[in-house]
């Protein structure tokens, strides 16, 4: 754990997102009008029609309800992150809540990947209308008694995962479709060691490897001082 948060203290300013947002409120990402839900098969990318509404986004400079949920919420909502995941990677959450040395919280399930702090989950709240949460929201309601809008609670109880699984009312036809180890990237990647960022492009046909494990090579043909071994860290998160 240690080295995990020393690794994320060097970590670029993207992907420590501190955000607070009022329950109920529009989701207020300004700079991200897309959302990105992981399948089986690779990534839809697409521009919501739907209204998007936050829940769960808490500060500690902000008080929030808390008090006692159904029986079984807590379980119920755990199922419902990872399916789908959602904007993976978009900013870590980190729990304000908890000491600073356990702030990175993880799924308590030993299938999963291991961190919730990458994740953001979406819930149908009626039609053309969804809840917009933070993965970290199962570790408020589990661990701090945070209690969500009655809505939310409710639109839990029914939720459907197949709102993702197409046709469906919630993703419009002109969704981008990356399908994992078909479709060509370009990023721009930090090198760890010297700072420097580096343009790596993947074709990653036919193999089963990791876009990070793949970074990480073409990193190491670039930068000369590259040693590759922060690297790990994604391979802990994808
Ligand atoms: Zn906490
Ligand atoms: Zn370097």
């Amino acid at each position: 754990m240690t080295n995990l948060i020393g690794c994320l203290s060097q970590s670029p300013p993207y992907l420590r997102l501190v955000a607070y947002f009022a329950d109920l409120t529009p989701y207020a990402y300004s700079h991200f009008d897309h959302d990105t839900v992981r399948l089986e098969w690779g990534r839809l990318h697409y521009r919501p029609r739907y209204e998007r509404l936050n829940v769960g986004w808490l500060d500690a400079s902000q008080p929030f309800g808390t008090g006692p949920v159904p029986d079984g919420f807590a379980s119920a909502l755990l199922d419902v992150i990872g399916n789908p995941t959602v904007n993976e990677t978009r900013g870590l959450h980190d729990c304000e809540f908890c000491p600073p040395d356990a702030n990175v919280i993880a799924d308590p399930r030993p299938d999963r990947r291991p961190w919730l702090a990458f994740r953001e989950i979406r819930l149908p709240a009626r039609p053309g209308v969804m809840f917009a949460a933070p993965a970290l929201i199962w570790h408020y309601v589990s661990a701090h008694a945070y209690r969500p809008p009655a809505e939310f609670v409710e639109a839990v109880q029914r939720y459907d995962a197949d709102w993702a699984t197409e046709p469906s009312p919630w993703i419009p036809p002109d969704a981008e479709r990356k399908v994992r180890n078909r479709t060509p990237m370009n990023m721009m990647i930090p090198c760890g060691s010297c700072g420097r960022m580096f343009e790596l492009h993947f074709t990653p046909v036919g193999t089963e490897r990791s876009a990070p494990s793949l970074a990480s090579e073409q990193l190491i043909q670039q930068c000369p001082d590259h040693d590759g071994k922060e690297w790990g860290f994604w391979d802990k998160v994808r």
